[in-house]
């Protein structure tokens, strides 16, 4: 029953309540690495060691308010950010009422786009908050259920799905509208949040039954559930596994359902998940990249 985030400058904490258990000394448990450093979370790949280092560490570990804290990405190295286009039919309905999307007027499902790749450099934590790089275009965003791989694998079956989990999170895959290949547009840095802890999955009785919402400064926009999956979370590794060896560390980004609109800096994102938590989500100006 574990919430284990990381925090400030990359210290680890169990989140309990309101609070945050300093149990940043689990990492001593970590084993040394030495290049070529494996293609692979090294805390995810080491989850059991450092949550059983930091189960003793508890009793006496010092605690601090989770208010105060700023909280960063719990997978530090993803080796990949996969993610499902159009993976909601409700959304693919809204994709096309609003025109297509990417090159497509006729906008399709997963079934037929498959997954896309998201750069690594685009994930960051609940705390680091969201940069709109070209405000002149619009900035969308979608609230995602990801999932964190802990044991790695090719050819997964679907019924050994599940044991490759090392938890779940809630995030935001944000996203530039336009004609430019997604890879591009879901990329740009802040575009990957995922936050605000990683959850084991004891605590995630069915990842294909979870309420999430998403606001904008108080106004709804995203009311869904994981049930209307159109891949479920088990299929979407099975799939996944069958083209990529998958890692531990490597992030899903599930899809997002209807509900998607704009943001603009100055804005903040009112996020939640059942079973993971509710979030709030700052957007602000980038300086231009060019
Ligand atoms: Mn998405």
């Amino acid at each position: 029953m574990t919430k284990i985030c990381r925090f400030n400058h990359d210290r680890i904490g169990l989140v309990e309540g309101d609070e945050i258990v300093d149990v940043t000394a689990a990492l001593d448990v970590l084993p040394s690495a030495r290049w070529p450093l494996p293609t692979s979370d090294l805390l995810i790949a080491n989850l059991d060691a450092v949550l059983a280092a930091a189960g003793k560490l508890r009793a006496t570990a010092p605690r601090l308010p989770l208010a105060s804290v700023t909280l960063l990405s719990p997978v530090a190295n993803p080796p990949k950010v996969i993610a499902a286009p159009v993976n909601y039919l409700k959304h693919q309905d809204e994709a096309n009422a609003d025109g297509g999307v990417n090159f497509a007027k006729d906008v399709k499902t997963i079934k037929e786009y498959g997954l896309f790749l998201k750069a690594n450099s685009s994930v960051v934590g609940t705390g680091e908050g969201v940069e709109i790089a070209y405000p002149e275009r619009r900035t969308d965003h979608e609230v995602e259920l990801v999932v964190v791989i802990g044991k790695g694998g090719r050819n997964i079956a679907r019924e050994d799905t599940l044991g490759h989990v090392a938890g779940y999170c809630l995030g935001l895959d944000m996203t530039l509208r336009g004609t430019e290949d997604r890879s591009l547009r879901k990329s740009l840095d802040t575009f990957s949040v995922v936050g605000p802890w990683l959850v084991t999955p004891d605590e995630i009785a069915d990842p294909n039954a979870l309420a999430m919402t998403l606001d904008v400064d108080g106004a709804p926009r995203q009311r869904a559930n994981t049930r209307d999956l159109i891949f479920d979370v088990q299929q979407l590794i099975e799939y996944a596994s069958a083209y990529y060896t998958l890692a531990p560390g490597d992030i899903i980004f599930t899809g997002t359902p209807e509900g998607v609109g704009p943001v603009e800096a100055g804005e903040v994102m009112a996020c939640s998940i059942e079973g993971i938590g509710a979030v709030e989500v700052a957007v602000r100006q980038a300086a231009r990249q060019y």
